[in-house]
């Protein structure tokens, strides 16, 4: 027997006629004689509407009302998936975050999970009990209830996985495994049978949604292994072939470059006319991160005549409050501040880039050839981003893609 975590996202249980799809998955698992958790995320859009709820009120708001909110959409698809298991005849009970309890800090909106108490979950399974869990949900120590950041019910699942110390933890979604780019903006996009926890875990945080950057951090760090396979196909489980999601020591053939991701969640900010003395990058960056706001891709244009103008990113997310504590905390003297939200940024990521050159000039080279202007570039061993005008996404992404062969079947 098995124990084994199940998560379906926002597509999966985007409707009853889903649900009880879904339902049927786990009641096939359940009968091949598994213990099974289930974690579910809102029914698809109803978190974006939670959220745009709290933002026709106030730009800014208090973030743990805001948890309040939008941890409710998964609560809905909890009882609903429940109600559609007993319809089958198995036993199944939800438990909230609040209930189990699934502890987090107080970091609300985007908390991260410290503690899950499973005395009483592997009660349930041993009586034969499906348990539902909605993702996404926290709680902290004084009982006020969190959120784990968009996209956190992948988190929610492995934590769980870790927790129990599950065999498998699968990850149901819309497309059937991680791909070379997001297939449904590069068509010739080729699914990766295995891949590196390190290269997941860069390829999320530059903006591959389909797992959530800490959910790859802690498999990584608890071993969990991941699968991400579809939830429209009419397997289940161990006879899917999705993507595992492993140790790089797992992997025969390492790629130079393993996938392309983008981001269009950030937006550019530049300081203009600041003058170019020491202390000047300390005096923008230093109230930013005093309100949390994190920068990301950053460039310091050549000075003329002893001025200079500082190029950087932030999530859009962060954009009214980094404007506002510019306007409002900045000490030095600055002329303006632009913005512009109409970017893109596209890494492209590798392991085996440590020891090839010629990737970046490969990168470069090509957005050269089709006429498309790099506005800032970041680097780190294994990715190189760029960030270029948001119009030229999908020619950027098929081209990079084709320049470094990823369409090919690896040999
Ligand atoms: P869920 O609602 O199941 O959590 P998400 O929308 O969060 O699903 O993630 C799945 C989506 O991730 C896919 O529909 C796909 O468009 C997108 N995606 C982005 N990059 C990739 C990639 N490299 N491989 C697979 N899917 C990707
Ligand atoms: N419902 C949340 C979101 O849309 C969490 C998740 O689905 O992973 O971000
Ligand atoms: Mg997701």
């Amino acid at each position: 027997m098995a124990l084994i975590v199940l998560k379906f996202g926002g597509t999966s249980v985007a409707d009853i006629e889903r649900i009880e799809c879904v339902a049927d998955k786990i009641v096939r698992e359940t009968l091949a004689g598994n213990e099974v958790v289930v974690v579910v995320s809102a029914m698809s859009g109803v978190t974006n509407q939670l959220v745009d709820y709290c933002r026709q009120i106030s730009g800014i708001h208090d973030a743990s009302e805001y948890d309040v909110v939008v941890s409710s959409g998964e609560q809905i698809t909890a009882g609903l998936l429940c109600i559609a298991i007993h319809k089958k005849g198995l036993r199944a009970r939800s438990w909230m975050g609040w209930q189990i309890p699934i502890i987090s800090n107080d970091t609300h909106s985007k908390a991260r999970i410290e503690s899950i108490e499973t005395a009483a979950l592997h009660e349930r399974l041993e009586y034969g009990e499906v348990v539902v869990v909605p993702g996404f949900q926290g709680v902290t120590e004084k009982k006020r209830i969190t959120t784990l950041g968009r996209g956190g019910s992948d988190t929610s699942a492995v934590a769980i996985a870790a927790a129990l110390g599950a065999d498998r933890c699968d990850i149901y979604t819309d497309v059937d495994g991680v791909y070379t780019a997001d297939p449904r903006i590069v068509p010739e996009a080729r699914k990766i049978e295995r891949i590196s926890y390190e290269e997941m875990l860069e390829l999320a945080s530059l903006g591959s949604k389909v797992l959530q950057t800490r959910s790859v951090e802690m498999a990584a760090k608890s071993g969990v292994t991941i699968q991400v396979l579809s939830s429209f196909s009419d397997e289940v489980g161990s006879a899917l072939k999705g993507t595992l999601v492993v140790n790089e020591d797992e992997i025969v053939e390492q790629e130079i470059v393993t996938g392309i991701a983008h981001s269009k969640d950030e937006a550019k900010v530049t300081v203009v006319g600041v003058k170019d003395v020491p202390g000047v990058a300390a005096g923008i960056f230093e109230p930013l991160a005093k309100v949390a706001v994190s920068v990301d891709m950053i460039v310091q244009n050549i000075s003329v005549d002893g001025y200079t103008d500082m190029t950087f990113t932030v999530a859009k997310t962060d954009l009214a409050l980094a404007l506002k504590t510019l306007e409002e905390d900045m000490e030095i003297n600055y002329k303006k501040v632009i913005t512009e939200e109409n970017v893109v940024k596209i890494s492209v990521v590798g392991i085996g880039m440590q020891s090839h050159a010629g990737v970046a000039n490969t990168m470069f080279r090509t957005l050269g050839e089709k006429g498309i202007n790099i506005q800032v570039i970041s680097t780190s061993e294994i990715k190189i981003s760029v960030l270029i005008d948001s119009d030229y996404t999908e020619l950027a992404l098929r081209a990079l893609h084709e320049a470094y062969g990823l369409g090919a079947d690896p040999a």
